[in-house]
């Protein structure tokens, strides 16, 4: 969506005084700064097919995109109050390099602070005489501190207590300056209001009934403040459409993570990946019984597969898109709904494509060898991250200890989320060679997935051990580095020894499954401790990718087209 699109909404609804920013560094000087922390997201623009929708369905999805860009403005509102004004005085301010580079940066990152660049009071800003980001938000009343706000919602009566500390109301002061808990429904009334009626019309054209259930009810929810029955209906959408806007994560509360942040996910199904996951499902329970464990670890008999999407993005606004992009997600997060239905996983293909083509493949052009880096294919490296989801369903998770029945996750405490995300990436290269070796994938794939998976190691080893996603590809890296599967290149590059690869990653999903199903902690620890490590050679890699992309920067081309379309189609 053009900046102008989404900011359109804005200016509609603030009118606050505008804030005093002093000079810093010269205007030269900080717009080159700025170029260059911006230039970090490389420009991509994402499109998807909707050729093969009949215009009822069309002219529905133009309205949900009209919904999507209010959450544009309501989360910009919810993560500082200063926001929307700051917004509008770089709008309104004479142009100029440093304003059009500030613009820039604070569209990426839906505010004045870089969401790159951590100082010691958070995220950096970028504009000067802004304050540090605040981590209540604008989800507290200013001035609060966090021990009255804590005090106050303990001393509550059970039901009062559960809507202070619920997803869906602020806490504002009331006329003595107590403390009050606002309904969404009323601290965002205006917005909310009129993406109800774009949802209800959305509703009245589309002729796919559980597209019209999840529209109606979540256009409920919005004025109500009750968000149940629309959860419930979004677990059951099965349609072309797939559409995810509301009030969901709470990382932006850093007081309580109690509060939801506005965000929108339009997406079209890609019938084609589907296909593959029912495929990929019916073969889970065969390939749990051949993992290369110990028969009593292996579980007999699996439970149902958790509900996966894959789609192609068309827009994605709010909390959804700003800084390093989200390319799938798990929702709901209200426990109410997760104890009855459990949560879908919505994987955004397209949205994985560009950040494969626009950081995937440069860094492949630093880290591998020439011969390795012509392999490296989108398909190999899709089909994995689907197979790694898979995987987090297979293998031992309630096991015994002694006498004692446990789970994986208690008895590894601390260690098992870096375990349990390696395990997923590299039992998931097993399986599909398992998969490949049973005929049921096509054998291109080893001639791909291992190239592209050594590929995407530096890239998440890239973003830092601080997290478990990195962690454990360090650990998978130095692994099948030390077991011959991966080589070390004289000159510097890395490749794929295909005469040992195989048994190295076999070898390596026997360790982390064995370490899982007998919950031995000390030697999750002791393999974190030696492996979760940046060698001399990778580091040497890693600082040669200094230059590459780290992630992306979406122009939404088919948003742009529906909306237009809608415009002329309305327009007298
Ligand atoms: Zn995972």
């Amino acid at each position: 969506m053009p900046p102008s699109a989404a900011l359109a909404v804005l200016a509609a609804t603030a009118m606050a005084p505008v804030l005093p920013v002093a000079p810093a560094a010269t205007p030269e000087v900080q717009v080159s700064v700025l170029e260059r922390q911006n230039s970090r997201f490389a420009p991509v623009e994402i499109t998807a097919n909707v050729d093969r929708l009949p215009p009822n369905e069309r002219r529905a999805l133009a309205l949900m995109l009209q919904a999507a860009q209010v959450t544009d403005a309501l989360f910009l509102r919810q993560i500082w109050a200063g926001n929307e004004p700051m917004l509008l005085q770089l709008l309104s301010e004479p142009d100029s390099a440093l304003r059009r580079a500030r613009l820039h940066a604070f569209l990426l990152g839906k505010g004045p602070w870089s969401p790159l660049d951590q100082g010691p009071k958070g995220p950096v800003a970028f504009i000067p005489g802004v304050p540090p980001k605040p981590p209540a938000a604008n989800f507290y009343p200013a001035g609060a501190t966090k021990a009255e706000v804590e005090k106050w919602i303990a001393s509550l009566p059970a039901a009062q207590r559960a809507k202070a500390a619920g997803f869906f109301t602020t806490i504002r002061r009331g006329p003595e300056g107590k403390l009050v808990a606002v309904p969404y429904s009323i601290e965002y009334q205006g917005e909310l209001a009129r993406m109800a009626e774009l949802l209800r019309e959305a509703a009245s054209l589309t002729s796919q009934p559980t597209l019209k259930a999840f529209l109606e009810k979540r256009a409920a929810a919005f004025l109500s403040n009750d968000y149940h029955d629309s959860d419930v209906a979004w677990m059951k959408l099965d349609a072309s459409i797939e559409p995810t806007v509301g009030p969901y994560e709470v990382y932006e509360d850093e007081w309580f993570n109690y509060k939801a942040a506005f965000e929108a996910f339009i997406a079209l199904r890609d019938d084609a990946e589907t296909a593959k996951l029912t495929r990929f499902g019916s073969e889970l329970q065969d390939i749990e019984n051949h993992l290369p464990i110990e028969p009593r670890y292996r579980n007999p008999k699996l439970g149902a597969m958790a509900p996966i999407r894959v789609v192609n993005s068309i827009f994605s606004a709010g909390d959804g898109n700003r800084g390093v992009q989200t390319a799938g997600y798990d929702l709901p997060n209200d426990e109410r709904i997760t104890a009855e239905l459990g949560t879908k996983r919505v994987m955004l293909k397209n949205i994985q494509e560009a950040k494969f083509q626009k950081v995937l493949v440069p860094i492949s052009g630093v880290a591998l060898s020439k011969l390795d880096q012509d392999r490296v294919d989108f398909d190999a490296f899709f089909t994995h991250t689907l197979m790694h989801e898979l995987m987090h369903g297979l293998g031992p998770h309630n096991i015994a200890v002694g006498r004692q029945r446990t789970t994986a996750r208690q008895s590894l405490q601390e260690a098992y989320g870096t375990i349990e995300e390696a395990k997923a990436d590299i039992a998931g290269l097993f399986a599909m060679q398992y998969l490949v070796d049973k005929g049921v994938l096509d054998k291109k794939y080893e001639d791909t997935m291992y190239v592209t998976f050594l590929a995407s190691a530096f890239r998440a080893i890239r973003f830092g051990l601080g997290e478990a996603h990195g962690r454990g590809t360090a650990i998978q890296l130095n692994w099948i580095l030390d077991h011959g599967g991966f080589r070390a290149d004289p000159d510097g590059t890395f490749s794929v020894d295909p005469a040992k690869i195989k048994e190295a990653v076999k070898g390596l999903t026997t360790e982390f499954l064995t370490l899982e199903a007998q919950g031995d902690r000390k030697k999750a620890q002791e393999m974190i401790g030696t492996l979760a490590v940046i060698r001399p050679q990778v580091k040497t890699v890693l600082d040669r990718l200094s230059t590459v992309p780290v992630d992306i920067e979406p122009r939404y081309v088919t948003a742009e087209k529906l909306m237009d379309e809608a415009a002329a189609s309305t327009a007298p």
